[in-house]
């Protein structure tokens, strides 16, 4: 038997119903705020995710599905979307379109992980992406937003960590105070932390091993070290928030793995979830559109593990009955007409109705009606 393949699923019907209501909730939810969505291939250049997540981060480094197409062009599945998107919109000019764009996309991502509970190769994300406005006003905004989506969904309250992350002015001052700080403790460090000192020392916060934990709970966090612009900037985030009724508690060592993250950086984690319990990430990322090659253009956007959030639905969500009203079934090769014919025309009303020409549903039959009296209890049936 071929079999899906590993960290890879089927999402079979009876699961089906709560991945739409998910979704719909995103798309009503982001709607009202003026997003519109936006669907990009699920395979890019492999350049893009080097230049527009980093060559020194976990992704790029470890985790891409990366392969040479015919011609030998070197292509990867999106293992994110948020450089797909900037892409896109610096190919399609959309910054000449409006001075603020908001965008939204829902689909697969391919990370090779190893896969446990909660923790696919391929996983679908919810995602957000606003352009075009460095005011603070936004990312609190887009918070609130997020906010509301979870808690249409029964899930609230939930618990938003967020940080600031520096800018180019301040990160690298913070960047050297923590390689003071891990240096010496280098050789007692496991070797992904050894690693990542060299390479990419804030992703040292990210590590698992318990060890390593309490070496980095000590470590000096980037809130002593943020410039004034930084420090304004996350006050007023705060402050809006606030203003919201949003809550939330900060946590200097909250640091996003990608590169181009900037000041803001956020995440909800579900203590329901085990060991994978981050729900979502997000962030403000001012350096990515032109790192890419487009305007100067700054970004702020989120996405949500879609797979999490099916498994969290609340108590409260109203996941809609996607069962069958009517079942018709002919009692005999003569009521095969009438009985598609009356099957057609409660569809045109609306009504989801099964038809059975072989009599296997006739088990629960709940009435018998002759054809003469077809008429008057169809009228009935679409009217109930
Ligand atoms: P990231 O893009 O790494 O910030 O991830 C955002 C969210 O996507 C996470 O909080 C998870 O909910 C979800 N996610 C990331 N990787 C996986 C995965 N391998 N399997 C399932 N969900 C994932």
């Amino acid at each position: 038997m071929i079999e899906a393949v590993k960290g890879s699923r089927d999402i079979l019907p009876e699961e089906i119903g709560r991945w739409h209501f998910v979704e719909e909730a995103a798309r009503q939810t982001f709607e009202r705020y003026g997003f519109r969505e936006i669907r990009t291939p699920i395979f890019e250049s492999t350049e893009l995710f080097a230049r527009g997540i980093g060559e020194a981060t976990d992704i790029v480094a470890k985790e891409m599905y990366t392969f040479l197409d015919r011609k030998g062009r070197s292509l990867t599945l999106r293992p994110e979307n948020t450089a797909p998107v900037a892409r896109a919109y610096i190919q399609h000019q959309l910054h000449r379109r409006s001075e603020v764009e908001r965008l939204y996309y829902i689909g697969p991502m391919f990370r090779y992980e190893r896969p446990q509970k909660g923790r696919m190769r391929q996983f679908s994300q919810i995602g957000v992406e606003v352009f075009g406005c460095e005011h603070p006003a936004i990312d609190a905004e887009t918070i609130e937003m997020l906010v509301a989506f979870l808690a249409r969904l029964g899930i609230a309250p939930v618990e938003l960590i967020l940080n600031s992350v520096g800018c180019r002015d301040c990160r690298p001052r913070y960047r050297e105070a923590l390689v003071r700080y891990l240096r010496p403790l280098r050789d007692d460090l496991c070797e992904d932390c050894r690693r990542r000192l060299e390479t990419n020392p804030l992703r040292c916060f990210d590590c698992k091993v318990p060890a390593d934990r309490e070496r980095m709970a000590r470590a000096p966090t980037i809130q002593e070290y943020l410039c004034a612009a930084c420090r304004e900037h996350f006050a007023r985030v705060r402050a809006y928030l606030d203003a919201f009724g949003v809550a939330y508690h900060v946590d200097g060592r909250l640091v996003r793995g990608l590169d181009y993250y900037r000041r803001t950086a956020f995440e909800v984690t579900l203590p329901g979830l085990g060991a994978q319990n981050a729900l979502l990430g997000g962030g403000r990322y001012d350096g990515l559109v032109e790192e890419l090659g487009g305007p100067s253009v700054p970004g702020f956007g989120f996405a949500v593990g879609e797979d999490r959030l099916v498994l969290s639905l609340g108590a409260g969500a109203a996941i809609p009955d996607d069962a069958p009203e009517v079942v018709i079934v002919a009692l005999g090769e003569g009521g095969v007409t009438p009985a598609l014919s009356a099957a057609r025309r409660l569809r045109l009303k609306g009504r989801r109705v099964i038809f059975d020409p072989l009599k296997r549903m006739s088990d629960g039959l709940q009435e018998t009606i002759a054809e003469g009296d077809l008429e008057a209890r169809l009228e009935e049936m679409a009217r109930a």
